[in-house]
């Protein structure tokens, strides 16, 4: 079973006078533990693949089926459910609250999740340092660097322990080296057998994934696996 199938999925934003056919009939299957990048022009519906993807919009008629769960058919406390155990959310713009603390803004999926204190406590601990931040558990987001404010984001997506993690423009605000490192993070959570999905417009991005999905005009236009991905700390060579 794979963990994200998409069957001839659409999505129709009808604003009365006009219909937008964001999605027009898309499938797509994606296994445990492969990395996806899904890539295409600005308009071409990653967003809104994404919002449906992680089950934060409905599709218009298709089906999704996540970790072997319909999501058509879930009400809104189900689905919050289904996301709070199965998907962590990695943005652009890292989203961390400004005025807590790395540790704080990790633990916030847990507090969410109903997890008592002492486990969060470890369970915060164990996800910073799995990004390399346990040193800075304290420090407010200010006080790190961009890439350092995503490896937080990314604690916060893994400390629930989903099996997938959802990335949308994640290094679009990073500098070519913090980029590298946090699709080195990536390449490690693989590893580890998470799932990721990112989209992203950045063609350098897509060429380091195993697997590229295309997307033009609301379709797949192409769905490859690249048989040589460029390979990680490729910026950082010779410095
Ligand atoms: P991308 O993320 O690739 O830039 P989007 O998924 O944002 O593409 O948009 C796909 C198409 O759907 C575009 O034509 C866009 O204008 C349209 N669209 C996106 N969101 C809405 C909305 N809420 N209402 C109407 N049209 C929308």
């Amino acid at each position: 079973m794979a963990l994200i199938e998409i069957r001839d999925l659409y999505k129709i934003y009808d604003s009365g006078a006009i219909q937008v056919n964001a999605l027009g009939g898309v499938s797509l299957d994606i296994q445990q533990g492969e990395f996806v990048v899904i890539t295409g022009p600005s308009g071409s519906g990653k967003s809104t693949l994404m919002n449906i993807l992680g089950c934060l919009d409905r599709p218009t008629k298709g089906q999704y089926r996540l970790n072997g769960q319909e999501v058509a058919r879930m009400n809104p406390n189900q689905l919050a459910d289904l996301r709070i155990n199965t998907i962590g959310f990695v943005f652009q713009n890292f989203n961390l609250l400004s005025r807590t603390s790395a540790a704080e803004n990790v633990e916030l999926p847990l507090l969410y999740a109903g997890v008592p204190k002492r486990e969060r406590a470890e369970r915060v601990k164990t996800a910073l340092s799995r990004v390399g931040l346990a040193e800075r558990m304290d420090h407010h987001p200010n006080q790190l660097s961009g890439g350092q404010q995503q490896r937080v984001a990314i604690a916060r997506a893994l400390v629930t322990r989903p099996p997938l993690i959802l990335a949308d423009e994640p290094t679009g605000n990073l500098d070519s080296r913090t980029t590298d490192e946090v699709m080195d993070l990536f390449d490690e959570l693989v590893a580890d057998g998470i799932t990721i999905v990112l989209v992203t417009h950045e063609p350098e991005i897509a060429d380091r994934a195993k697997r590229v999905v295309i997307v033009r005009d609301g379709h797949i236009k192409d769905d490859r696996l690249n048989k040589k991905p460029a390979g990680p700390s490729r910026y950082i060579e010779g410095v």
